[in-house]
């Protein structure tokens, strides 16, 4: 460890004291596993609706399943992954 300090530690801001006996645990809705792993869902933005009017490809982390890889519930919104529904609206995406 460094002596020399590059920079004066800023006091850090008044934080939230938060219980997480009080927060809900999220599981698995398929196998109530609650341990989840990071992945991707890949989307291709083509072109014609791309802003900057090149083709993109857009990675949305979501949270699955480590045990059967379903996708935590909710994630899936917006990335017009989710089961047959019809929606007009489209996910906003800053690139
Ligand atoms: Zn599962």
């Amino acid at each position: 460890m460094s002596m020399h300090p590059m920079k004066k530690m800023k006091k850090p801001k008044a934080q939230v004291q938060v219980d997480l006996r009080d927060a809900e645990t999220i599981k698995c809705s398929s196998c109530d596993n609650y341990l989840f792993i990071t992945s991707f869902i890949l989307k291709r933005l083509s072109a014609i609706v791309s802003p900057n009017g090149q083709e993109a490809l857009i990675p949305v982390q979501v949270y699955s399943c480590g045990n059967c890889g379903q996708v935590a519930e909710g994630f899936l919104e917006g990335s017009g992954l989710e089961e047959e529904k019809n929606t007009d609206s489209f996910p906003s995406l800053d690139i």
